[in-house]
């Protein structure tokens, strides 16, 4: 049988070889590394997390990304897999051994027999001879590729600032100031409700933090001068920038934790820190991406209570984003309408984040399989985590293209994606009325466990339609 080639072994890439492979198709998987790299990835293993270790939330009950990781689980996900092999304590998220994890998904994708795998960067479209083909090269897509893409889209591809967060060494935080704890004391997978490193600062320190962070000096993108932020990733400066008490309601909040040692005194604001590696050496900053000078960040870093001494393993930066305008450039199968043999899979087509990345890849690659053994196979369910995010990314923003290009932003998978229920839940399990959070929650669970039977249904489908 003639193989599918996907292009990019990052988290897309690869759940897409491995579900391809499954359906007992040939796969030939390009990753440039180590050929060629990019400003964010620092290894040559396959699915490299290149910022944060955390797959975020892991309660499918009552959380969007938590609902799709089962949803993934139950779609026989490698990245799945490899993530629930390598976990750290992280609260109640699921955060990963980035080595272990990467480690893991190569080891799994190498040892595949219907699985090659080539070093090579694709510098332009590929040859019609490959026929069908997943683009998965991600936000950080080679520059001559995504110029061959831009020209065949005929539209420009769009781009934004992301900014990733600096990363300690755990015996160089100092203790006897900061302490562990999780907020409210919630123990996740793997974790024991005392998860995280907090940094306490009192008023006079936090509203000198925010003159430092203000005055610091900040690396500059002139040719990127008007490129917006994505919101969900901002760097800390800019955050910062838009208010004095912006940080303490966001990264800095200091809800839900008691400082050990000077329980009497609530502190003003908690930078918190959390586990980046199995060995628990490394921890990095939570929501602290950063456009500081590499030699600011040590300098102003340093002047957070327990973090005087600290070491850094890695510094932040910035990088450019760039993903297609996929509501119009993308049919419900995520290829290409112009060149239906292309299809797109990971960031690249505007979702956001590893996981949802990995959900992608996953639909790519079962689309392209089907399409392959000429079966016929349905999108997944809107009421679906994967189904949510799918319509967001072929059909969620359709009727804002006309406003310009830049209406479709990158999404995290949320309940905002999800067909509203029918009837959403008034009554608790004793026939109580729901009021307040009461309610919200038996909704969100009234969403997952709909989802999770609409899973099955499609799963069933997708025997049937093997089957004939
Ligand atoms: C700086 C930065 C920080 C981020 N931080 C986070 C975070 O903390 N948490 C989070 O959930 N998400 C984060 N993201 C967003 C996103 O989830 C990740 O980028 C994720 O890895 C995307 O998965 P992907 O498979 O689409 O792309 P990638 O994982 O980047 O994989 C693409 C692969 O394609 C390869 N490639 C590129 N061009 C070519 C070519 N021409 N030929 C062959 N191979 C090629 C690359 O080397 C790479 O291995 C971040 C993104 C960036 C850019």
């Amino acid at each position: 049988m003639r193989p599918i080639h996907v292009i990019g072994g990052g988290l897309a890439g690869a759940e897409a070889a491995w579900q391809i492979a499954h359906r007992n198709v040939p796969v030939r998987l390009f990753e440039m590394r180590p050929v060629r790299s990019t400003a964010a990835h620092k290894t040559d293993s396959l699915a490299e997390l290149v910022c944060s270790n955390s797959f975020r939330s892991d309660d499918c009950a009552t959380n969007a990304i938590g609902l799709l990781h089962e949803e993934m689980r139950r779609l026989g996900s490698l990245v799945m897999r490899a993530a629930d092999a390598n976990q750290v304590p992280a609260g109640g998220a699921l955060a990963v051994d980035r080595d272990g994890f990467s480690a893991a998904v190569t080891a799994a994708l190498t040892a595949h027999p219907l699985i090659e795998i080539a070093r090579e960067e694709i510098t332009g479209l590929p040859p019609a001879e490959w026929d069908s083909v997943i683009v998965a090269t991600g936000p950080l897509t080679s520059p001559a590729l995504a110029e061959a893409i831009r020209t065949a889209t005929a539209e420009d591809a769009l781009a934004f600032f992301d900014a990733i967060a600096p990363i300690l060494h755990r015996d160089s935080i100092d203790l006897g100031v900061a302490w562990f704890q999780s907020r409210y004391d919630k123990a996740g997978p793997g974790g024991d409700g005392a998860d995280y490193i907090n940094c306490p600062l009192t008023r006079a320190q936090y509203e000198a933090f925010i003159d430092a962070l203000l005055a610091g000096d900040k690396v500059s993108f002139h040719e990127w001068e008007a490129t917006p932020y994505f919101d969900g990733c901002l760097p800390i400066e800019v955050m910062a920038e838009r208010g004095r008490e912006t940080l303490r309601h966001g990264p800095m909040k200091p809800v839900g934790l008691t400082n050990p040692h000077a329980p009497q005194d609530k502190p003003y604001a908690v930078v918190q820190l959390r586990q980046d590696n199995r060995l628990g050496t490394l921890f990095n900053m939570v929501g602290f991406q950063t456009k500081l000078k590499h030699g600011e960040q040590t300098r102003i870093f340093r002047t957070i209570p327990g973090l005087q001494n600290a070491e850094f393993a890695r510094l932040g930066g910035l990088h450019r984003n760039t993903f297609l305008n996929s509501p119009k450039l993308l049919d419900a199968t995520l290829r290409l309408r112009a060149a239906p043999r292309l299809r797109f899979a990971g960031q690249i087509t505007g979702c956001e984040g590893y996981v949802e990345s990995a959900a992608v890849g996953l639909m790519a690659g079962r689309f392209a399989a089907a399409e392959r053994l000429g079966e016929l196979l349905s999108a997944p369910p809107a009421t679906t985590a994967h189904g949510a995010l799918l319509a967001h990314i072929t059909g969620g923003h359709i009727e804002t293209i006309d406003a310009g290009p830049r209406s479709f932003q990158p999404m995290n998978v949320n309940f905002g994606l999800f067909q509203p229920l029918a009837q959403a839940p008034t009554r608790g399990p004793d026939g109580e009325r729901l009021r307040g959070p009461a309610k919200t929650l038996a909704k969100k669970r009234a969403l997952t466990a709909r989802a999770l039977d609409d899973l099955a249904g499609w799963m069933d489908g997708d025997r049937l339609a093997a089957a004939e």
